[in-house]
Parts: structure tokens; C-alpha cells; sequence
């Protein structure tokens, strides 16, 4: 921690007692979160934290990103709200890093100065964890690509401006996968449905579907067919905010739920009284700490240049468990109070039950470090 990322820290806790709580749970039940928002959080300088300056971002770093969403998190943020303000962070790394000057100045500075919204498709109908399978086909025709096909789970599709996309442009497996990027108003680009989800309330999620899309062959980012490895590039930072998305929840849960147990009393006496229910509050703690240390451990040496692929999928998955533990005994300590719509351990509850599945299904990120550490 240095003094710098604790005025981030700051700022962040204040922008969402400021600009996000108040208001939290009216776009969960409108289902979106405003675009003024976004502006609000670049003006803030919040939206392009670890994004070089040279794209439009405000620099630093993954750490400097991860103290970030711990301070938004503790300030009452959900998983969904930072789901839908920072799909940035997964559609917009190849572009920075990737894209052509053109493709930066209109895609990746504008959406980091909160004017443009992007997503990234990968998912399709047919399947999610398999990438590497992909149907949605990009045809060169001159200048343009034809593209047709269909993606599905697309955060901030519905509001998206653009969406980065993946589409195959050369054989079968991942070396004929491309990223392009596709603007919402090219014709047979339509989002067909807003989806309905369990929790996330507040982030849309688009089904999206390409009849014949005509995209100029400059919005290809990077090499042809290199779309894979692009996409592959990213999942570790991907991995790492979504673990730090679980513990930021439970470590919240965590907060709410010892000041209840303080106040609220049964047979007499505060809940906390009772050697049990601390036992509990000890137990929640350790599984937050563990999950917090390690993850920021292998985010530490992602940024020194160490290959952490393997541990990046070990974090999540510490950090899922951890949530998927610490969030249901936030609501089993509220009572019947923690099952009800609009407490925020309710939320946080229906929230964490995305985390073992995006980004990478347990089990496929569990065979992934299993080939990685020998085990196979
Ligand atoms: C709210 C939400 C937001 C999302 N946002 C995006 C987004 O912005 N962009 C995007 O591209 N995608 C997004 N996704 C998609 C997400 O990444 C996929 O849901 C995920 O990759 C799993 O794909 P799938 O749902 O097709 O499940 P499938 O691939 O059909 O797998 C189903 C289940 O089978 C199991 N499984 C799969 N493979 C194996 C295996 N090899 N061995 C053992 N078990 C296995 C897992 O339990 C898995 O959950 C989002 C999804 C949701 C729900």
C-alpha cells in the first residue's frame, strides 16, 4: 500500500457514498446502471485506473486496480455495479494494447473518459467455456468483414456503443479467432434480448445477434486470427478482479453482518453474546484474509512479470469459496431479515453465485491449473 493508492482508496469510497449508494438499489430494479455514471467515475479519475495514459487512462498499474474495487467494495458497491461500470477492464485491454492508433482514439479513449460504453462478446448460445470453439463467422469481403452469427451473457450489451468481438475468420480450434470491433448502430447488429438474471440486477446482460454485418477491416484488432491469444492474454487480470469481486463481497458481508449481530438481540442478549455466532464472525474473517492475501499476492507478481496463470485460477477459486461461504452465513446471521429484497447481504448473496461461473467455470479453471501444474 503506498499513500498514493490510499488516496485512490479514498476517492473511490467517497465517489460511492457520493454517486453509487444512494442510488444502488433503484438500478437494480431498473436493471441498468446510468451513463452518467460512468462519466462521473472518469471525472473522478476512477474509470481508467491501470490503463496507460497514452490510451486515455489514468496509469498505474493491476495493483493500483485492485485497491481501487477493495475501496469500492467496502463502501457498499455490488458485484454487479462494478460488473457494469468497469466492463472496460475486459472490453477494452486489446485495444489499448492491440489496436491500431484509429481504434484507440474511438473506442478505448472514449469509453475511458466515460463517453462510449463497451462490452466484449465471446459467449455464444452454444457454449461459453469452450473459446476456443466459437461459430460466429467474419468473411473478408475489400475493405470490410461480413459477420454473422450470435452471442449470448453480455455485459453492458444492452447499453454497449460498441462490442468487442469475437468471430472466427480463419479454420477450426483458436487459431482462427479475430477480435473485432463492432459499432451498435452497423445494420444487422441488433440486440435481440435484455436478460433476466438472478443477481447482478444492475448490470444488463444482452443476447446479440450479427445477420450480415458489414465492419470496415480497420476495426480488426491486431493480427488476423490472433483473437485467441489476445483474448488469453487478458484472463488473468480478468480472474484477479473477479476474485477480487468475491472476497470485496464477503469482506462487506462480513462488516454488515457483525454490526447486526452487535445490535440485534435473541433470548435476551446481543447475538454477538453468543460463542457461536463468533466462532462464525472468526471463521468469515479468516476465509476473507486468506482470500484477500493470496490474491493480492499473485497480483503482485503478475505486475513483476511473473506467468501466474495457474495461480490466477487458484485465487479465484479461493476467493469464490470464500464468498460462496461468508455470504450465505451473512444472510443465515440476519434472519429473516437477510432473505428479504433490498438488504445488501441479500444482494451480495445472489451476486456471488456468477463468480464460480464467469470468467471461467470452476471446473474448467480447476483442469486448466491441473495441465499447467503437472497433474495431468
Ligand atoms: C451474468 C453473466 C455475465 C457474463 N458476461 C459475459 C461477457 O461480458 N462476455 C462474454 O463473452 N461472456 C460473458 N458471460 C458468459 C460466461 O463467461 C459463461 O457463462 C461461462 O464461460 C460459462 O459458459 P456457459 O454458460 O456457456 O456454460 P457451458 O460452457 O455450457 O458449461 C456449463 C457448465 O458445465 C461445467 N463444465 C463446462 N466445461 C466443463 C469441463 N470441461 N469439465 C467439467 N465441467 C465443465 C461448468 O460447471 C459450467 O458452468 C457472462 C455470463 C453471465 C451469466
Amino acid at each position: 500500500m503506498t499513500a498514493e493508492r490510499e488516496a485512490l482508496q479514498e476517492t473511490a469510497r467517497e465517489f460511492v457514498r457520493r454517486e453509487v449508494a444512494p442510488y444502488l438499489q433503484d438500478w437494480e430494479d431498473d436493471g441498468s446502471v446510468p451513463r452518467e455514471l460512468h462519466l462521473a467515475a472518469a471525472k473522478q479519475g476512477l474509470l481508467g485506473v491501470s490503463f496507460p495514459e497514452e490510451v486515455g487512462g489514468q496509469g498505474g498499474d493491476l495493483l493500483d486496480s485492485v485497491a481501487m474495487q477493495e475501496a469500492f467494495f467496502e463502501a457498499g458497491a455490488s458485484s454487479g455495479l462494478m460488473a457494469a461500470l468497469f466492463t472496460g477492464g475486459i472490453a477494452l485491454p486489446h485495444i489499448a494494447t492491440n489496436g491500431s492508433p484509429d481504434l484507440v482514439d474511438r473506442f478505448a479513449r472514449t469509453a475511458l473518459a466515460g463517453e462510449k460504453i463497451g462490452s466484449l462478446a465471446v459467449t455464444e448460445p452454444g457454449g461459453g467455456s469452450d473459446v476456443a470453439g466459437i461459430r460466429t463467422t467474419a468473411r473478408r469481403e475489400g475493405d470490410e468483414y461480413v459477420v454473422n452469427g450470435a452471442k449470448t451473457f453480455i455485459t453492458s450489451g444492452v447499453r454497449a456503443d460498441f462490442v468487442t468481438t469475437a468471430v472466427r475468420t480463419g479454420g477450426p480450434g483458436h487459431s482462427g479467432i479475430s477480435l473485432l470491433v463492432i459499432e451498435k448502430e452497423t445494420p444487422g447488429f441488433t440486440v435481440d434480448r435484455a436478460l433476466d438474471k438472478m443477481g447482478w440486477h444492475c448490470s444488463d446482460t444482452a443476447e446479440l445477434s450479427f445477420v450480415d454485418v458489414r465492419v470496415p477491416a480497420g476495426n480488426l484488432v491486431g493480427e488476423e486470427n490472433s483473437g485467441f491469444v489476445q483474448i488469453a492474454e487478458q484472463f488473468v487480470v480478468e480472474r484477479i478482479g473477479l476474485a477480487v469481486h468475491a472476497y470485496g463481497i464477503a469482506a462487506r458481508s462480513l462488516d454488515l453482518t457483525a454490526d447486526y449481530c452487535r445490535h440485534r438481540e435473541t433470548f435476551g442478549k446481543p447475538l454477538i453474546a453468543n460463542q457461536v455466532v463468533r466462532h462464525k464472525l472468526v471463521e468469515m474473517r479468516r476465509q476473507v484474509e486468506v482470500a484477500r492475501t493470496y490474491t493480492r499476492a499473485v497480483a503482485a507478481r503478475h505486475v513483476a512479470g511473473e506467468n501466474v496463470i495457474a495461480e490466477a485460477c487458484l485465487a479465484k477459486q479461493t476467493a469464490v469459496d470464500c464468498a460462496t461461504h461468508v455470504c450465505d452465513q451473512a444472510v443465515q446471521l440476519h434472519g429473516g431479515t437477510g432473505y428479504l429484497h433490498g438488504t445488501e447481504v441479500e444482494r451480495h448473496y445472489r451476486d456471488a453465485r456468477i463468480l464460480p461461473i464467469g470468467g471461467g467455470a470452476t471446473e474448467v479453471l480447476t483442469d486448466l491449473a491441473a495441465r499447467l501444474m503437472g497433474y495431468a
